[in-house]
């Protein structure tokens, strides 16, 4: 009968069979063996970590005593204010809005239109650079816009307004002729849109009662008030 082998079991009192510590009691030397070779591959695997892996929170975001940071609107307004803000803007033209009314009902009969036109008077002239509304003598007239009423010589308008105005970045003006003698608000007068700047006369060189109107884009570059108005026109005629 062959001498059977030795195992741990048949030999339980040997001393070197098990290691005496608790946690790897039980465990063969083969076992312990493998263990401590995938133990020193973790370690390897660990230390190749960049430190920030395994560094504890708390010693990467120290708490300063006494300072607290409060959220509320207020800081969070106030934080945005501090802010340099890089504004975007598309491709475009400032303009500011001015209001623009007529200066008198838009139903008012029209006698004479801009351009060409036969003299209907001595010293009329034959280019007439305005139109002529006919409301009836003494009719007030209104500032189609706020400016400054300012010097302009424009021969053949009798008592007449000029109004500087600025408009979508332009200065502009509005000529306001043959009013009642007395009636115009005098040069250096600042006006709002609607006031009334005069009266419908008759006075200067005319073939009867009524105010001219005429708009300059630029000093004496009269054009046509009619369809500018109409471009421009933003308010209800308020008489
Ligand atoms: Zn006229």
């Amino acid at each position: 009968m062959p001498h059977p082998l030795p195992t741990a079991s048949a030999r339980p009192s040997d001393p070197h069979a098990h290691l005496p510590l608790g946690i790897f009691r039980g465990m063969s030397r083969r076992r312990l063996a493998v263990g401590t070779v995938l133990l020193s591959m973790a370690l390897v695997v660990i230390h190749d970590l960049p430190a920030s892996a395994t560094t504890v929170a708390h010693e990467t975001e120290p708490v300063v005593e006494g300072q607290q940071l409060v959220l509320t609107d207020a800081t969070l307004a106030e934080s945005a204010a501090k802010v340099p803000v890089a504004t975007e803007r598309d491709d475009f033209t400032l303009s500011y809005y001015t209001p623009i009314q007529w200066p008198l009902d838009p139903g008012t009969p029209i006698s004479s239109y801009f351009g060409n036109r036969a003299a209907p008077c001595a010293g009329c002239s034959s280019y007439h650079h305005g139109i002529d509304y006919t409301p009836g003598y003494g009719t007030p007239v209104h500032a189609i816009a706020g400016g400054v009423v300012v010097s302009r010589a424009i021969s053949g308008l009798g008592t007449f307004v000029v109004i500087q105005h600025q408009v979508d970045g332009q200065t502009v003006y509005s000529v306001y002729g043959h009013l009642v003698s007395g009636s115009a608000v005098p040069v250096g007068a600042t006006v709002s849109r609607g006031d009334v700047i005069g009266k419908v006369g008759n006075t200067g060189q005319t073939s009867g009662t009524h105010l001219h109107l005429a708009i300059m884009v630029g000093d004496y570059n009269f054009i046509d008030p009619l369809p500018w108005m109409r471009k421009h026109v933003t308010e209800a005629f308020t008489g």
